[in-house]
């Protein structure tokens, strides 16, 4: 059992006893960490205020078998324009989640951390909700489902593209259509998202494409946590 110090992102915080709370955080090398921090929940706590979700923090941890001891905080990015913001911390929140639901405890996943505090950042600086769109398309590629969103995935037609499904992964054509009807305007929005153009996508005005392709980015994003976990309650024996 050691001190080690590492970066993290703050992904939710409970209460523990009358003084302490016990704070999840993802890093970026021993990946989800669940550990106690004394006596934050004291006035005079050093550390309280630099231990809330979205925080970006320089941390020191005393390794235990179950929680770590919080030793050291240092805050690197408050994200005070997200805390800010109702809507943008609301979005936060969905990304958190997401990256909760996906980070291994103790299991290094360096692209995890660094995407997550991308996403962060770009939320910081674009108010849209597309950010939290284009961060799940990206955390969905990055598990291995990006979604196939030029062409049909059953027969590669590239024109008349008017569905979307998560199961088959990807959109459809008139005649393989199932699942949700997608508009022209999402389809070319959601290939300038895959395509690498996130930042175009971000300050083009908000459209009822917007609202459409957040929606499906949400259910694709929900898709993929339900079949995890029932694959990891599988293997469980769950
Ligand atoms: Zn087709």
């Amino acid at each position: 059992m050691a001190l080690y110090r590492d970066h993290g992102i703050v992904l939710r915080t409970y209460k523990l006893g009358e003084a302490d709370r016990i704070v999840v955080l993802v890093t970026e090398h021993h990946g989800k960490v669940r550990a106690v921090a004394k006596g934050v929940r004291k006035t005079k706590s050093k550390f309280g205020s630099r231990l809330e979700p979205v925080s970006h923090v320089a941390v020191q941890l005393y390794e235990r078998r179950e929680l770590d001891i919080v030793t050291q905080v240092e805050s690197v990015d408050h994200f005070r324009a997200i805390r800010d913001d109702l809507d943008r911390l609301g979005r936060a929140a969905s990304m958190l989640e997401a990256v909760d639901q996906l980070a291994l405890e103790r299991e290094p996943n360096a692209a995890l951390y660094r995407m997550l505090l991308g996403g962060l950042r770009t939320l910081a600086s674009h108010d849209s909700e597309l950010v939290t769109a284009g961060f799940f398309w990206k955390l969905l590629s990055l598990e291995g489902f990006r979604p196939v969103v030029d062409a049909c995935v059953v027969c590669g037609a590239t024109t008349g593209l008017v569905a979307f499904d998560a199961d088959e992964g990807g959109l459809l054509c008139t005649e393989h259509r199932r699942g949700v009807p997608v508009s022209p305007e999402s389809v070319s929005l959601l290939q300038q998202i895959l395509g690498g153009r996130l930042n175009e996508a971000l300050d083009a005005p908000t459209s009822a494409a917007t609202h459409e392709v957040d929606r499906l980015a949400t259910r694709a994003m929900e898709h993929h946590l339900e079949r995890r976990l029932r694959s990891v309650g599988l293997l469980d024996g769950g």
